[in-house]
């Protein structure tokens, strides 16, 4: 067993909370839950203050900073979001609470799948799954039972382009398949020669990113789906980027046939540093019987013009079950379910819109001082390749370090694969002109950098707390501590 790691601010005996009296009978604890050797820190609570401000303040967030980690549309959560989720009645619900005593949030959740489902142009939504890869997840599994009770069992490939989402072929391989890789052409699109080559009757299905993560819209969508469908293959949509969609385009009705969103990035809701999205899936009336359950639907119609419907939770037919305990991240639905309200229809829409708008505009001022493979018209998002002609030393990793001198986060590094030293830029709609510009007038100055002093970049950052450290030993022997790097006092 390793060494219990005992922080070295810890000193015995010390508290930092005030627990209220037991308003409930006391029991024991089952003692095979009980650990005598956990070794926690004891603080007092005004270390414990200090030691998470100062934490937040050296972290880099979007309450602070521009922060175009692209894929992730790290959007403001506006603070209406977090008051709602903050009403008693919802953050102090229990999760076992009956059906009539959670009417008010069974009808938020109900109407958030109703707005989801129509954004998109689906059937039904469930907001089950905790994130986007187990969205995906769980959109997969639909897709194998229904197969199965066809009793159609060979099918057990699904095509997946080299531009996806790196989680659409694990998921593939999770759910019990195999991943097909297909190539892109020369825009970045499908290679539908190869597409139609690769499609027999043992496919089962594709898992297609879009906008893919080269930023763009499949010109031949509907190509790529009739050829899918043609041979009995059901199309899965990653919908983890609807930034550019909403309101322009439903994938419902080009003829997917199961998506997951986001809520975590389209809808607003905060991500970052692991902690609770929501991955819910849609799908349409093939796949309805298979959604993972119980969601929410209207058992009993009103019985006055004036009165609410009553809302329960109901098992689909062929359910692939349960996918998370209870009932999903409901703080997330709340968030989102506020985000759409506020937005409402025509807003959305012109969210995508600025979305579009503003990555395009980046993209135009950067790509003389940058190489922009796929330099077409873009979605939510582009690619550019991190790296100059003449100055081998300098990588992505390095331009994304020295962005941080100039207080930005760094775009995604390295992804997609198919792009050397990529930077994936994602801008987001709720970013203004005087900030795209910073980050642009950044961009091109360290273009300049990059010929003149490269090892400027390739020492970066030189402001940060932290400067440049070894990812791997970093990740591999962790040191965690609590000391702050106080003043040191100067010894002779
Ligand atoms: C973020 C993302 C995912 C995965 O979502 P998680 O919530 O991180 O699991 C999947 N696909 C795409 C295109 C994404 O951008």
């Amino acid at each position: 067993m390793t060494e219990p790691l005992i922080y070295e601010i810890s000193a015995s005996g010390r508290i930092g909370v005030n627990l209220p009296q037991c308003d409930v009978p006391e029991s024991e604890l089952p003692s095979e839950l009980m650990r005598d050797e956990l070794a926690l820190p004891e603080v007092s609570e005004l270390q414990v203050v200090r030691h998470f401000t100062r934490l937040s303040q050296r972290n880099f967030g979007i309450d602070t900073t521009f922060y175009p980690l692209g894929s992730c549309t790290m959007k403001y959560n506006p603070r209406l979001n977090e008051d709602v989720a903050r009403y008693d009645g919802f953050a102090k619900l229990h999760p076992l609470t009956d059906e009539a005593g959670a009417q008010g949030a069974l009808a938020l959740m109900y109407q958030l799948q109703t707005w989801l489902a129509e954004l998109s142009g689906f059937s039904r939504v469930s907001l089950m799954p905790a994130a986007g890869a187990h969205g995906e997840l769980a959109g997969i599994l639909m897709i194998r039972k229904y197969h199965a009770d066809r009793g159609d069992t060979k099918r057990t490939k699904i095509l997946v382009p080299n531009s996806a989402h790196g989680t659409n072929p694990a998921t593939v391989t999770m759910a019990g398949f195999e991943a097909v890789e297909l190539p892109s052409d020369e825009n970045g699109d499908v290679d539908l020669e190869a597409l139609r080559a690769a499609c027999d009757d043992t496919v089962a299905g594709m898992m297609i990113t879009v906008p893919s993560t080269l930023g763009v819209f499949e010109d031949q969508i509907l190509e790529v789906i009739e050829a899918v469908h043609a041979c009995g293959g059901l199309m899965y949509m990653d919908g983890a980027n609807m930034n550019a969609l909403m309101g322009i385009v439903k994938p419902g009705e080009l003829g997917f046939d199961v998506m997951h969103y986001n809520l975590h990035k389209t809808f607003s809701t905060p991500h970052g540093g692991g902690g609770p999205g929501s991955g819910a899936v849609g799908v349409n009336e093939k796949l309805l019987p298979y959604l993972p359950g119980p969601i929410v639907d209207i058992v009993e119609a009103p019985q006055a013009e004036e009165a609410a419907p009553l809302y329960g939770w109901v098992m689909p037919e062929k359910s692939i079950g349960r996918v998370k305990a209870f009932h999903g991240n409901f703080g997330m639905h709340i968030r989102a379910y506020a985000y759409i309200r506020a937005y409402g229809g025509e807003g959305l829409k012109a969210v995508s819109e600025h979305a579009v708008l503003n990555a395009n505009y980046i993209r135009v001022k950067l790509h003389e001082a940058y190489h922009v493979p796929y330099d077409r018209i873009c979605a939510h998002e582009f690619v550019l390749e991190g790296r100059f002609k003449g100055v081998d030393e300098v990588h992505a990793l390095d331009i994304s370090k020295r962005l941080i001198d100039y207080g930005f986060h760094p775009p995604t590094n390295y992804f997609p694969l198919i792009v050397h030293e990529a930077l994936m830029i994602e801008p987001t709609e709720t970013e203004d002109k005087v900030t795209l510009d910073a980050f642009i007038d950044a961009m091109l100055h360290i273009a300049k950098e990059a010929h003149e002093n490269p090892e400027l970049l390739r020492s970066a950052p030189h402001e940060a707390p932290v400067s440049r450290v070894d990812e791997v030993r970093a990740a591999k022997q962790l040191v965690l501590c609590c000391q702050p790097a106080l003043p040191q006092a100067e010894t002779d």
